[in-house]
């Protein structure tokens, strides 16, 4: 039978990816993320051109909690329930902590940490009432380590395994998993969009960034596809994987075993 997938920040990268991912099992999605009219519409098309899936999009906003409840409430009232709740939606920012703006800081925890208690607040009542459900957190190797200049994004992201495992504890008599992914390097808008913030805050070229700084960090010198990312969620949402809760599992080329 169909599930109904929530997956924020689906209008590009991971998300989108794992908004596909799911699209070809043939469940019925609601994407969320910022884009043009024109091109959320593409998306729609597209992932309902996969299979027997149901598209909608919700335009909340990841930094107001109305708008996040909404969103699940939607899910609901469209679908009938919500069985699977990925929270990806995130932004980065670089820039060492004294010139780092405080409404970016402001931003990045709320996107990239708050948001994911909204979606859970309002979307945990449905599933327990089920007594099923899936909560997969698209956290970051930033959850497990540091890298200067990105204090608010590896603030939240440690962050968000902290909600998981707690999540995963109330939940876990009640057949909802609660699981966070740790992705490496993906290239992304949101990785292309930092390599120039990152060769100035450290001096460098933008390729220096890409092969000094990105690839040094991860082992295997490739980047994860976000594809990757999709079939990890689809496990941890399946049935098989009912035993593994308040887990972070790393895809990241082998980054944090240094
Ligand atoms: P991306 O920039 O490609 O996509 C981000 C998505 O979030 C977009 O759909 C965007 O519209 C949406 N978004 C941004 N602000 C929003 C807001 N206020 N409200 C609603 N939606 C909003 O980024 P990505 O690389 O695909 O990142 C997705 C997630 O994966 C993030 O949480 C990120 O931290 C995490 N991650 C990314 C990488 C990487 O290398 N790309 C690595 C580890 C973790």
């Amino acid at each position: 039978m169909a599930r109904t997938v929530v997956v924020t920040g689906s209008t590009s990268g991971i998300g989108l990816a794992i908004a596909t991912a799911f699209a070809g099992k043939g469940d019925n999605i609601v994407i969320n993320g910022f884009g043009k009219p024109e091109d959320i519409k593409a998306i729609i098309e597209n992932l309902e051109s996969v299979s027997k899936a149901k598209v909608i999009h919700h335009p909340a906003d990841m930094t107001k909690p109305a708008e996040i409840a909404d969103l699940i409430e939607t899910a609901a009232r469209t679908f009938g329930s919500v069985d699977v709740l990925v929270n990806n939606a995130g932004i980065q920012h670089v820039e060492k902590i004294e010139d780092f703006p405080i409404e970016k800081w402001d931003q990045i925890i709320a996107i990239n940490l708050s948001s994911s208690f909204h979606t859970m607040r309002a979307a945990i009542p449905l599933m327990k009432a089920k007594k099923q459900g899936r909560i997969i957190n698209i956290a970051s190797a930033h959850g497990l380590v540091a890298s200067p200049f990105k204090s608010a994004y590896v603030a939240a992201k440690h962050g968000i395994l902290g909600l998981t495992k707690t999540a995963a504890l109330e939940l876990a008599e009640f057949g909802v998993t609660v699981n966070a992914i740790c992705p490496g390097y993906v290239l992304t808008p949101l990785v292309e969009k930092q390599i120039p913030d990152t060769a100035k805050a450290r001096g460098m070229t933008e390729e220096q960034v890409k092969t000094e700084v990105i690839l040094k960090a991860q082992p295997t010198r490739e980047f994860v596809k976000a594809e990757e990312i999709g079939t990890l969620a689809l496990y941890l949402a399946g049935e098989e994987a009912r035993q593994v809760t308040g887990a972070h599992i790393s895809i990241d080329g082998g980054w944090t075993a240094a």
